[in-house]
């Protein structure tokens, strides 16, 4: 059976009167009515600095605060503000993804949070390495700041055990979607429309000439973030899930070593019956082997569990978001006739 590529929502395109920009900054918010102005107002000076004409795609995601009427203000006031507003919460992810699919650029688009977490100063950096010549320049946290010694040692664990698995894909570390893509790596990247999006590693599985651009993470300037624990946790799973089918191998060496001891043990209790006779003994050890057999095979079915309900949101093919309005930024009519 030939199962058809998902529709995607069409970008919407310029018209033909005017110019696309050559740049796109991709912004996915929720919630971010206490730092977007400030945001925008640290974008347009190191935008401007650049010399090439851009836009900037403000994504709502589903915001309960003031952001999108915020973004609106802003397109208002500049015609190179780019809004798309989504019919609801989809999570960074998606949101961002709805930024790449409306990103208007020709050459390159950059991704950045809208908390000042990736400052936008760094953009000409990233700029200066894709002229040099390569598809994708990613942003390097040298330190990161105002963060627990426990949330940078959960980061770390994870981009150690993503290391172990992730087999030919390597996530490179210390990183997060702060990057710059030229058109043809965006291009890559659009072709793959999984629901489950673990964006750091559809990055590094698109590939292309990548060069990491030092700089140092500051704290959220205000706003609350979005990330805990469980989120982290969560996000781990989607990122092991998604990239290697490892853990599903678990069940199998488990059965082996199991059944191994057990043999081995049964052995042992024969030759032990044989030469000193049957007293019945052992109910703590019984309960103890039963219910360590019992834990694992919960676990390995809950494994099972985490792929299939990966393959029934995957076979749904639902569109990955729906957006409720976008309004396209606007760059200055083409010269010349028509
Ligand atoms: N974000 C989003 N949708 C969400 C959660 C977050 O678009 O459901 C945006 C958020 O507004 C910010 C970026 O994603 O621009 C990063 O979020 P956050 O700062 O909470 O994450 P952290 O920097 O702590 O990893
Ligand atoms: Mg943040």
């Amino acid at each position: 059976m030939r199962i058809e590529a998902p529709s995607l929502p069409a970008p919407q395109t310029h018209a033909a009167a005017y110019a696309r920009p050559a740049l796109s900054v991709v912004v996915p918010a929720y919630n971010e009515q206490e730092v977007l102005p400030a945001f925008h107002a640290r974008l347009v000076p190191v935008m401007q600095g650049i010399g090439l004409p851009w836009e900037v795609v403000y994504v709502n995601d589903g915001s309960r605060d003031g952001t999108l009427a915020l973004m609106l203000g802003l397109r208002a006031q500049d015609a190179r503000v780019s809004v798309v507003n989504l019919s609801r919460n989809f999570g960074k992810e998606i949101a961002l993804t709805a930024g790449l699919d409306h990103a208007a650029a020709e050459q390159a688009v950059v991704v950045i949070d809208a908390d000042l977490q990736d400052p936008p100063e760094v953009i000409p950096d990233l700029v200066a390495a894709w002229r040099q010549g390569y598809d994708v320049a990613y942003a390097r946290r040298r330190a990161r700041e105002g963060e627990t010694w426990l949330k940078k040692a959960t980061a770390a664990g994870f981009y150690r055990v993503m290391k172990r698995i992730g087999g030919k894909v390597e996530l490179p570390a210390d990183t997060g979607d702060f990057r710059l893509m030229s058109r043809r790596a965006l291009d890559a990247l659009l072709a793959l429309r999984e629901q489950h999006r673990f964006m750091k590693g559809l990055f590094a599985w698109v590939g292309f000439p990548s060069v990491p651009v030092l700089y140092d993470r500051a704290p959220r300037a205000a706003g609350e973030t979005k990330w805990n624990y469980w989120k982290l946790w969560n996000l781990s799973l989607e990122g092991i899930t998604a990239f290697t089918v490892g853990p599903l191998k678990i069940a199998t060496y488990l059965g082996l070593f199991t059944a191994f001891g057990a043999v081995i043990y049964g052995v042992q209790l024969i030759i032990r019956t044989i030469l000193f006779g049957n007293p019945v003994a052992g109910y703590p050890s019984l309960m103890a082997v039963v219910l360590f057999l019992g834990g694992v095979q919960l676990m390995t079915l809950g494994i099972i569990g985490e792929y299939l309900g990966r393959i029934f949101n995957e076979t749904k093919r639902r569109p990955l978001y729906i957006v409720e309005r976008h309004v396209p930024s606007e760059m200055a009519p083409k010269a010349g006739p028509g």
